[in-house]
């Protein structure tokens, strides 16, 4: 069977440095208070305990340098966030063998609806709303392991109007790469085309109208996005 009833949604595709092709994005996952300074902050223990993830959708990522502020929301946070894309999957990955399936890193903001997650937080109700919304996802291109190799350390950063939002760095990660990519096979089948978004360090903090936020990890570069 070769058609469909309805026109077939697009592929969603991030820009990949260097080249005139796209990564296509299958799931997005995103991992929870992966920085202690970051837990804190949310009034959590920053004692390692199991990694949970949620996701947002493939369609959510953003790459046009642009976050429109979304609707029902007086809270919008900024966390920034590496990008993590897969080439390959399986389950049960080992953990010696996870990083064979990176295919390559990226910069990312994983923006929040704080006050419509805080509420749903309060209700123990899923986080969608609050984190899985349009254009939730502003990213830059990804950059080969061909051509970067693997990031386990780096500085991290977001400034906000030239100001200094967020600093930490790669290596302040509690769940390493490896390990989400190992921990997440346990549990679903990770195949090409699955990204990851590795937890944001501390400085998480509201953005407006008008603001440009830039973000930067050593040894990807950095990106500007203009809240509209
Ligand atoms: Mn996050």
């Amino acid at each position: 069977m070769s058609e469909y009833v309805i026109e077939t949604p697009p592929v969603v595709g991030v820009p990949v440095a260097g080249l005139d092709a796209m990564f296509p994005v299958r799931r997005v996952y995103c991992i929870g208070r992966n920085y202690a300074a970051h837990a804190i902050e949310m009034g959590h223990d920053p004692d390692r305990e199991p990694p949970f993830f949620f996701q947002k959708n493939p369609n959510n990522l953003d790459p046009s340098g642009e976050f429109p502020y979304p609707p029902h929301s007086s809270d919008v946070h900024h966390e920034t966030e590496m990008l993590v894309a897969l080439k390959s999957g399986g389950v049960n990955i080992p953990l010696d063998q996870a990083l064979d399936h990176v295919f390559g890193y990226g910069l990312s903001l994983d923006m929040t609806r704080r006050d419509l997650q805080g509420a749903q937080k309060k209700m123990g109700r899923p986080w969608e709303i609050g984190k899985a919304f349009e254009r939730s996802g502003p990213c830059g291109p990804l950059h080969p392991v061909s051509a970067v190799g693997h990031l386990d350390q780096g500085r991290v950063e977001l400034k906000v109007n030239g100001e200094v939002r967020q600093v930490g760095d790669l290596n302040q990660m509690i769940w390493k790469v490896p390990e989400m990519i190992s921990y997440l096979s346990k549990y679903f089948e990770l195949t090409a085309g699955d990204v990851i978004m590795s937890g944001t360090p501390a400085g998480v903090a509201a953005v407006e109208k008008g603001d440009v936020m830039v973000m930067s990890i050593e040894g990807l570069g950095s990106m500007a996005v203009k809240v509209v």
